[in-house]
């Protein structure tokens, strides 16, 4: 049993809560914290169900908090492995244009890269390419050495272990079911009891805007769920990919764009793709969530983002249904590749906050409201940037929240 008195809640476990509940630890030793998780286990959806790469930070607007918490955050989190013997690589990667349209943009790139302090980016040709990748093909890569992969699963369960030996508690099973806000607390209601706390962060992902309108707040957007589809190559072609070949990214959606990867167990990927998913929590095409289903479809901004961009939606979902189109995706960076080299492989969901105007909200985004902050964008590279965004939380929160005072 746990007690039932807190000086903060936080609502999610994965790499996002449970990366401040660590910092929370470190920060404030004294103070009494509860992280509830609805599912038996940390890490059961974004977090456990990603691409595995330690980004460099090479893709993000300069001066933005995904650019400055992701170059850190690439570092802490390779020394967080290095210190606590979690399998990672820094294994480098090539940005590969096969388009002389795709020129301009990855030399973009490469000074966004250097603006964000990055080191050791070279544009290369297509015979030094071959000596990196020796399988890939195009007219000009950029190499971006601290590129690396790790399991973000395992590091998941290190925090948790972390956090319950300087004295956290992190609650499995125990989703957050309502919230009351009362003048001098909060109480979050779960099946395995009622909590109250002076201070509660919502890290819940793809249901943090629903977490926001339980504790009686406008989050402003809505989460809509795209899932990514990855093929596995079969072991005998894994040899195909060394590291990590990715196409040059279209400034509008960076995340769109299959890739290769090799991941710290030595299997090798192709993918995600982005399809819109029908249930929050949706790993298959036959999972649909009708309440899900219907917060998307109602959306205003769903219909303004649908308008402006089918035509890349229509492209993914091709890629989704037909295994030619993902491979003729996929060939114009690996030429070899072929069909009966892939198997299907697994799937995550993307938590995407989109805005009224049906534009996708790019940076991260905290938002405090009294007692409560609420975690309601962290996509893509929050993985990466866990610690350093447990930082920046904290920071928020120590002064919102008045965690400083409580300690
Ligand atoms: C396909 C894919 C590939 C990606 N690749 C990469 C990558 O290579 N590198 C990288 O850095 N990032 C990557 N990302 C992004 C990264 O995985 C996410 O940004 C990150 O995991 C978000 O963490 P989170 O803790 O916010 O969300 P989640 O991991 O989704 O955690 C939220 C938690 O809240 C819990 N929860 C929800 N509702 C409740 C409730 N009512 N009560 C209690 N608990 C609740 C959920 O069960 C869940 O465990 C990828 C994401 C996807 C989907």
């Amino acid at each position: 049993m746990t007690d039932s008195r807190y000086q903060v809640i936080i609502i999610g476990a994965g790499v996002v809560g449970l990366g401040v509940a660590l910092e929370i630890t470190r920060r404030f030793p004294d103070l009494r914290l509860l992280v509830l998780e609805k599912e038996p286990a940390v890490a059961r959806h974004q977090s456990g169900h990603n691409s595995g790469v330690i980004h460099s930070g090479v893709y993000y607007k300069p001066g933005s908090l995904k650019a400055r918490l992701c170059v850190s955050g690439a570092a802490a989190m390779i020394e967080f492995c290095r210190e606590h013997s979690i399998p990672h690589s820094v294994c480098g990667k090539v940005i590969v244009a096969t388009d002389p349209e795709e020129l301009p943009r990855l030399e973009n790139l490469r000074r966004r890269g250097e603006a964000n302090g990055l080191t050791g980016l070279r544009l290369i040709g297509p015979e030094e390419l071959r000596e990196i990748e020796p399988h890939a093909r195009g007219l000009q890569a950029l190499v971006v050495p601290s590129t690396g992969t790790t399991d973000y699963t395992l590091v998941c369960e290190k925090y948790a272990e972390l956090i319950a030996a300087r004295g956290g508690t992190v609650l499995t099973s125990a989703p957050a079911a309502a919230i009351k806000r009362l003048p001098n607390e909060i109480i979050v209601e779960t099946p395995r009891g009622a909590f109250s706390t002076t201070a509660l962060i919502n890290c819940a992902g793809l249901f943090s805007d629903r977490i926001a309108r339980m504790a009686g707040d406008d989050p402003g957007i809505v989460i809509i769920p795209f899932r990514g589809e990855y093929y596995d190559l079969i072991p005998e072609r894994a040899a195909l990919v060394r590291a990590l070949i990715y196409p040059v990214p279209d400034p509008q959606f960076p995340f769109l764009g299959v890739h290769f990867t090799r991941r710290i167990t030595g299997k090798v990927d192709a993918g995600p793709n982005a399809v819109l998913a029908l249930a929050r929590e949706g790993y298959r095409h036959s999972d649909i969530n009708l309440r899900d289903l219907a917060s998307s479809l109602a959306y205003s901004g769903f219909w303004r983002m649908a308008r402006q961009h089918w035509r890349n939606g229509l492209g993914e979902w091709r890629r989704s249904l037909s295994k030619p189109a993902f491979v003729r995706a996929l060939q114009r960076l690996l030429p070899e590749i072929r069909e009966h080299d892939l198997i299907p492989g697994g799937s995550g969901v993307r938590a995407q906050a989109l805005k009224p105007d049906g534009a996708l909200v790019d940076d991260f985004q905290f938002v405090p409201s009294g007692k409560i902050l609420h975690v309601l964008n962290v996509p893509s590279p929050a993985a990466t940037a866990s610690l350093t965004i447990g930082q920046a939380i904290v920071d928020t929160a120590a002064t919102s929240l008045g965690l400083a005072q409580d300690a």
